[in-house]
């Protein structure tokens, strides 16, 4: 009998920061499950996604035209509105280039926007798969909420008391995710009609596993808890988190990281957009200097108002302005014995993996967190937007692995962020953290270790029992079975 490959398309949200963790997703269906992956991403990420394929065999990218949108949205509307536009508009392509294909993919996976691609399932004769590159509790809060009724909905983001979960830890409501307290505004509606399309779906990929989310995924995979509103199962497939490359080790903080302790550096990152005001820079950068422990800082300029308007700028480059004239005078010289500062981007994943580092100041993106987790590094939760909040919530009160910055209206203050720093750098409480890290580490199988300049190359790989019946349902489904 002659045996196909299976083929999996994939459909990616535009921008790298929903490209890379489908790209992530694919080379893992390539590399260790035989699959052949067509990743489909708009012509305007395709340079970027291409060059993340070098080394890759099994994987094709292919450019749909990027639609033009600009008579269909208001330049005000809000990012989430945009995108969902974008992926809309881009279906038509993406059907006709599928359609033509020659060997027909089995299965259609697409990202948390492009739920519009769904239909092209029973069209076109394909499993479809929603994949979130976020985490279980992301994605359980999310397909729940909106089925609640209006006056539980305010109980929670009107008398601000916590939102029950079934089966999970209650969300408070200073870690709501900020479109539930705009029910009236478009950017609500966008998001909700994506998330109750998500159970129409044959499966629901979401990217954490067992012991990160025990409770979250048990919930979800339970009819009686929130498996009624999933209603597709769901299937744990990470973490999948960006491989690290030695090349990357060519950067000179390495040089400097390599003359440090072990798990002495905390290492300081916002994200691929997010930005502090003006005055919250100037309070890091003096708690920082209190601390007198050793840092990694990648250093944005200030961006008054809007804590992640570098979002949509943020292209992964690096910046010429190597001058942090928004940090208080003289910082770099009476930091420069312990503390390093790089202007605007870092190879982060590989940071991370260097045995000199020993805390993660981060903003909690899901990606920023499973680096920090697969590198055995515990956190100093500092959320800004989005399901951040959740994020953090989940890394200091379920995990233990993290501590958070109390939230407040004003800023952060310097002697808040010198006790923090040193909580996690130099005391029992960090020392703590980072064993349970390490060991929450250990439960994601390690497919890989080379060892390169004093930096682990991990590059994790796990499949759980689930997941198996993901692929062998394509499989089969791809054998005609
Ligand atoms: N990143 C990086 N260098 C930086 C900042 C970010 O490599 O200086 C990478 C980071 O490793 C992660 C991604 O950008 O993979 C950020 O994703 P995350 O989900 O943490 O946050 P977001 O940028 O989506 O808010």
């Amino acid at each position: 009998m002659h045996i196909t490959k299976p083929h999996a398309a994939m459909f990616s949200s535009p921008g790298m920061g929903h490209v890379m963790p489908v790209i992530e997703l694919a080379k893992r269906l390539s590399a260790n499950h035989g699959f052949h992956v067509t990743v489909f991403v708009l012509e305007t990420d395709a340079a970027s996604a291409q060059s993340k394929f070098l080394n890759s065999t099994g994987v094709d990218i292919v450019a749909l035209p990027s639609p033009n949108i600009s008579g269909l949205v208001d330049p005000e509307d809000h990012v989430v509105t945009k995108i969902g536009v974008i992926m809309r508009e881009a279906v038509p392509a993406l059907r006709s280039k599928i359609a033509a294909m020659h060997q027909k993919p089995t299965a259609l996976i697409i990202d948390l926007f492009g739920t519009d691609a769904l239909c092209l399932g029973a069209e076109l004769n394909m499993l479809t798969y929603v994949f979130i590159a976020s985490n279980a509790r992301y994605l359980g809060v999310s397909i729940y909420y909106p089925t609640l009724d209006k006056d539980t909905k305010e109980d929670h983001t009107v008398q601000r008391n916590p939102l029950p979960v079934p089966g999970c830890e209650p969300v408070r409501f200073k870690d709501t995710l900020d479109a539930y307290l705009v029910p009236d505004e478009p950017v609500y509606r966008d998001l909700v009609r994506h998330c109750l399309a998500y159970p129409k779906a044959d499966g629901i990929l979401v990217n954490t596993w067992e012991e990160m989310e025990p409770k979250s995924l048990k919930s979800l995979q339970d009819p009686k808890l929130l498996g009624r509103v999933a209603r597709a199962p769901v299937y744990p497939v990470g973490p999948l988190s960006r491989s690290v490359q030695s090349s990357k080790n060519e950067h000179p903080v390495f040089d400097w990281l390599n003359e440090q302790p072990d798990e002495s550096v905390l290492y300081i990152s916002f994200g691929s957009g997010g930005s502090l005001t003006a005055n919250q820079l100037t309070e890091l950068a003096w708690g920082l200097e209190q601390s007198q422990q050793r840092f990694v800082w990648v250093v944005r300029p200030p961006v008054d108002g809007s804590s992640c308007s570098e979002y949509f700028s943020a292209n992964g480059g690096g910046t010429k302005d190597n001058t942090p004239e928004y940090l208080p005078e003289g910082f770099v010289t009476r930091t420069c014995d312990r503390g390093f500062v790089i202007p605007s981007w870092a190879p982060q994943a590989e940071v991370l993996a260097h045995r000199a580092v020993g805390g993660f100041l981060t903003h909690c993106g899901w990606s920023s967190t499973l680096e920090s987790v697969v590198g055995g590094v515990p956190m100093i939760a500092w959320p800004l937007f989005a399901e951040q909040n959740m994020n953090a919530a989940l890394l200091s009160d379920e995990l233990g692995i993290a501590v958070r910055v109390d939230d407040t209206e004003e800023a952060i203050s310097r002697s808040k962020i010198e006790v923090l720093v040193r909580m996690v750098m130099a005391e029992k409480e960090g020392e703590e953290m980072r064993m349970k890290v390490k060991k929450l580490r250990d439960t994601a199988e390690m497919s890989s270790s080379i060892d390169g300049g004093g930096s682990a190359h991990k590059s994790l790989c796990r499949v759980t029992k689930e997941c198996q019946q993901f692929l062998e349902r394509i499989g089969d489904l791809a054998r005609g079975a």
